[in-house]
């Protein structure tokens, strides 16, 4: 199973959480929000566990300042995430920080010789796109729980982007509707817990299962043939990291 947005390092009892996910061989994504997070939560990586070097577009105008950490940092990883925008109103208002904070980013990835990246674009689908042409050479986008409209997920699928959904994203009419159209090819599994919730309950990476179940369904696949999909997605997803790297 892959969990590929986490925020392991958020939830109350990180080490439990990164354990369990050892012990049921589960795949993780750990993104950070802050570039001073690095350190801390890179102790959580087990043999299935990756950090991505984030800074959230929701806190970009207050930590505008660790870009340089950001970049210092950067040779230490091939993945990096929370990075993108955020377009809701309490945080369009810092539209301007979110933008240079984002478009350093992506230089720095450049410069770099790539990265992967777990991209956020709530309500700013638009805006992040076009971050990404200007930048193309940055790496691999993956765009996370991506609520853009069909003509934003063409232009993402014909820049090569790849989308990572889960359980959340997959309870809701648009969602599904999304990820039907999704390249079957460029998808992974996610959960984005703590922050995202299943019912009443923050989720957890194991909770990707009901992600893998929903896109097998929504996809008319077996559960199995859907799982070896995303696990053949996962390696090729892996070889372009080493590649970047490289
Ligand atoms: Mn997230």
């Amino acid at each position: 199973m892959i969990d590929f947005h986490c925020h392991l390092d958020l939830y109350p009892d990180p080490s439990n959480v990164a354990e369990r996910c050892e012990r049921e061989g589960i795949y993780v994504l750990s993104v950070t929000t802050t570039p001073s997070a690095w350190h801390g939560t890179r102790k959580l990586e087990r043999a299935r566990i990756r950090t991505a070097l984030g800074l959230h577009p929701q806190l970009a105008h207050e930590r505008r300042s660790e870009l340089a950490l950001f970049d210092a940092l950067l040779p230490e990883t091939r993945y990096v995430g929370e990075v993108g925008l955020d377009g809701a109103p309490p945080f369009r208002t810092h539209w301007r920080a979110q933008l240079e904070v984002f478009d350093h980013i992506l230089d720095s990835c450049a410069s770099a010789g790539g990265r992967v990246l777990s991209i956020h674009s709530r309500r700013a689908a638009k805006a992040v796109l076009d971050c990404l042409e200007a930048v193309p050479q940055a790496g691999t986008f993956i765009l996370h729980w991506f609520s853009g409209s069909l003509s934003d997920l063409s232009r993402a699928v014909s820049l090569g982007c790849w989308f990572s959904v889960g359980p959340a994203m997959l309870a809701a009419e648009k969602g599904r509707a999304l990820a039907a159209q999704f390249p079957r090819d460029r998808v992974l599994t996610e959960s984005d817990g703590p922050f995202a919730r299943l019912g009443d309950q923050p989720a957890m990476p194991w909770d990707a299962a009901v992600a893998e179940r929903e896109l097998a369904a929504l996809w008319n696949m077996g559960t199995a043939e859907t799982a070896s999909l995303l696990r053949d997605n996962l390696r090729r997803l892996v070889d372009l990291a080493d590649r970047d790297l490289a």
